[in-house]
């Protein structure tokens, strides 16, 4: 049996050098979409190897750890979405990727890091409710000046980029100084002003490959730093509490005891119910309409 291994930049060091594909959510499970693989493993948290699924239906999807959930994800429901909807029925509903597939099941686009202001920027509504990061609305909002973006729920944020403070970034500053600052839009505003690029994963990757400096300070989880300096010998400097403990559930171990299983352990495998996978692909779908 083809077995693919797919590993978010976020992941441990040994775990990344045992992936065939690395990359940022989407990216893998787009990548995944392209290999010729009947097996299909997913080192992230639980959401990433769900959407690894919705677009790879009829491959067995696996997570070496279904304990691995993102602290993010877990903030919203389909029940909340539905409430949005009731309370105000003209706003367009867009789901973050990191969010449970019910979630995106019952929103009426999905959107990453990378292209939320491109897919909010093209929705015909000029209200719309984005869910579950409020870090990431506010960006989006400041980004789509014509539309009123909100966050939902109210507190809704990843606690790992919540923690980047500016005095975080004046410390990294003064021990390194003239480095550029790359910060992911999961930071809060007042950390992403310090920053001279916000981007996503894969968007911070290629601007260092783009722009090839000696060095970088990262605001983002660590294990992006450990990929940036192995493949394009970049020097990276990150804060010591960068560490998102959801997407280092999985070890080198489990992933092993995956990779030689000949049939699947029953517990990692990804199941999606009928009705949800199809109203999910939908919204997924039209995140690939709108930005072509
Ligand atoms: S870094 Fe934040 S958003 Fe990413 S998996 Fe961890 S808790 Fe979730």
């Amino acid at each position: 049996m083809e077995t693919v291994v797919l590993a978010h930049n976020y992941q441990r060091p040994e775990v990344q050098v045992m992936a065939d594909v690395l990359g940022d959510s989407l990216e893998l499970a787009m990548r995944a979409a392209d290999e010729d693989a009947d097996r299909l493993i997913m080192c992230g948290v639980d959401f990433m190897a769900e959407v690894v699924k919705v677009l790879n239906p009829d491959r067995e999807v696996a997570i070496p750890d279904p304990r691995a959930k993102c602290s993010l994800a877990m903030r919203i429901t389909a029940d909340d979405v539905r409430e949005i909807r009731r309370e105000r029925p003209d706003a367009a509903v867009v789901a973050y990727v990191n969010t449970p597939v019910e979630v995106k099941a019952e929103a009426d686009v999905v959107c990453t890091s990378a292209n939320a202001v491109e897919v909010v920027s093209k929705l015909p509504e000029d209200e719309v409710v984005l869910v579950p990061d409020t870090n990431l609305a506010s960006w989006v909002d400041e980004n789509v000046p014509d539309k009123e973006v909100v966050g939902y729920p109210p507190a809704g944020c990843c606690p790992v980029h919540q923690a980047m403070t500016p005095s975080d970034v004046g410390r990294l500053v003064s021990s390194h100084p003239g480095l550029p600052i790359l910060a992911h839009p999961e930071c809060p505003r007042c950390t992403r002003m310090t920053a001279d690029h916000v981007g996503s994963t894969s968007q911070m990757y290629r601007w260092c490959e783009e722009n090839g400096p000696d060095g970088v300070i990262l605001l983002t989880e660590e294990g992006l730093g450990f990929r940036i300096e192995r493949e394009l010998g970049v020097n990276v400097v990150t804060l010591e509490h960068a560490v998102c403990p959801d997407m280092k559930v999985i070890t080198a171990d489990k992933l092993e005891k995956v990779i030689s299983s000949e049939r699947l352990p029953e517990y990692t495998r990804v199941e999606i119910d009928g009705d949800v996978l199809r109203d999910a692909q939908e919204s997924v779908e039209e995140m690939f309409r709108l930005t072509g």
